[in-house]
């Protein structure tokens, strides 16, 4: 990571986590194009870290005025399908952030030497793996520079400038557990007592969302399915319920796209798993667990060629801002 580099102007940090859907049934396809859902999502403690300085010449560069043709950069590892700059999610929050609060008149600058906000990233959360990662870096940026550039913006208008972003970011504004509907991005708080535990099985190979959707449009009809029995077991904190109200009607798209996904659920029901269920639109499979060490005895279980595998517990709260003495307000 490009650490070194960043100069030592007054900073913030956020670590957000990335999220899981206990439960998604597409209810259909909506005349914007986007898909009707009722899902139930949740945070489960895999976890980016997003840290903002300010930087530039000292004194007068410093300035908020001097801040309105500041450049943003972005520093990350080089790590595949994760987008440089301008397309990156987090960047693209910080403009909309930027934009918004009238930080930025207008495009921001590019003369080499004047303030900066430098961006960095440090990613856990899998890239494409259907546990929101670019959602939930969106949401970081979005509450590390609302805090780093003093624009005091409430969480409310910080998910409506998510929700231009994409469906799962106002839910990574705010974290927990919640009920969406619509696109995803009408937002419910749902009552869970306790926490889960999770053996998520990790995929190299990114799963587009787009490609899932597509072939659900293919093949599958709208659902029906309610999510009462999910909602009812994390009311209880029963992980047996919940690992039997599991549902996800995204899986029989992407099992068509990736067979050996379909393999990886039987194996984790095998291993002895409450349930398991497809993480979003996937690749990444997750198998619920009585705790931490039911959770290790599945994954002993598994072969090794299983791949990568993490062992998490939701709800994860949500994103947890982190200032530094020297921060402006
Ligand atoms: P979801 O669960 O919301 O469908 P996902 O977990 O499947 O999302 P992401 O990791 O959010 O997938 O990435 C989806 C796409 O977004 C990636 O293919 C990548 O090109 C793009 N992207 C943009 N910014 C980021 C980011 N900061 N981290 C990860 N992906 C990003």
């Amino acid at each position: 990571m490009a650490s070194e580099t960043v100069p030592h102007g007054p900073h913030v940090a956020v670590r957000v986590p990335a999220k899981v859907n206990l439960f998604l049934s597409v209810r259909g396809i909506r005349d914007d194009g986007y898909h009707e859902l009722t899902t139930v999502l949740q945070t489960v403690g895999v976890f980016d870290e997003l840290r903002a300085s300010l930087a530039g010449p000292p004194g007068r560069g410093q300035h908020p005025a001097a801040r309105r043709h500041m450049r943003l950069e972005l520093a990350h590892d080089d790590i595949a399908g994760l987008p440089a700059a301008s397309e990156n999610l987090a960047m693209r929050a910080a403009l909309a952030l930027a934009r918004a609060a009238g930080v930025i008149d207008g495009a921001p600058s590019v003369r080499e030497g004047g303030p900066r906000t430098v961006i960095e990233l440090d990613k856990a959360i899998p890239v494409a793996g259907g546990m929101a990662g670019g959602s939930a870096d969106a949401a970081a940026a979005l509450v590390a520079l609302n805090e780093l550039w003093g624009c005091a913006l409430p969480r409310e208008r910080l998910k409506e400038l998510g929700a231009e972003l994409g469906s799962d970011v106002p839910f990574c504004v705010v974290g927990g557990t919640a009920l969406a509907t619509g696109r995803g991005t009408s937002l419910a708080r749902v009552l869970c007592r306790g926490e889960f535990t999770w053996l998520a099985l990790l995929d190299d190979e990114p799963l587009s969302t787009a490609a899932v959707y597509r072939e659900w449009d293919a093949r599958c009809a709208p659902s029906e399915v309610e999510p009462d029995a999910v909602l009812q077991a994390l009311r209880a904190c029963d992980p047996e319920a919940l690992g039997a109200a599991l549902h996800n009607d995204l899986e029989p798209a992407a099992f068509a796209l990736r067979p050996d996904l379909a393999e990886r659920k039987r194996l984790l029901l095998d291993a002895g798993a409450f349930g398991a269920v497809l993480s979003g639109s996937g690749p990444t499979m997750l198998g619920l667990a009585a705790g931490p060490a039911h959770a290790r005895e599945i994954a002993a279980r598994l072969s090794p060629d299983i791949g990568r595998t993490v062992i998490a517990t939701s709800p994860a709260g949500g994103p947890e801002l982190r200032r530094d003495a020297g921060a402006e307000r």
